[in-house]
């Protein structure tokens, strides 16, 4: 898990290029997703060098631990999702399809989000 600098959350959290940001504390930043798949649909992300939930839960400090989950907290909650609910979702690798190698997690909400996860085909025997 070798952290890549030039990913575009890196870029995002250094200022050179822009968000639509939700949130900010010490530890988190939260904005919009550029692609939304739900009405709402937030990342929040780490500011210290995590390639994904993985190397960030291995590795990164209590604080940082505990910023980030507040984060998650505080933007679903100000979002006004804690009463018809909401989904948390991180994604690792490549069975996971993770995209950016920043860890970000990801807040869906502003519908009925539906089944957890859409089984993939299964291929009928050679
Ligand atoms: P992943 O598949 O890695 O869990 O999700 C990556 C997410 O990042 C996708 O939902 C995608 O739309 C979002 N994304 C990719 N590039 C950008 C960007 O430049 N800005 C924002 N706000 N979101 C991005």
């Amino acid at each position: 898990m070798v952290y890549d600098p030039q990913n575009i959350f890196a870029k995002i959290l250094r200022g050179e290029i822009p968000c639509d940001k939700v949130f900010e504390n010490d530890y988190a930043l939260a904005f919009n997703d550029i692609t939304p798949q739900t009405p709402v649909h937030i990342l929040v992300v780490p500011k210290g060098q995590y390639v994904s939930m993985a190397d960030f839960s291995a590795n990164a400090t209590d604080q940082e631990i505990v910023g980030l989950i507040r984060a998650i907290g505080h933007v679903a909650r100000a979002a006004g999702l804690e009463d018809p609910g909401y989904r948390v979702l991180a994604n690792h690798g490549a069975d996971a399809r993770q995209e950016v190698q920043h860890l970000h997690v990801h807040i869906f909400g502003g519908r009925d989000l539906g089944g957890m996860v859409r089984r993939a085909p299964v291929m009928p025997p050679a």
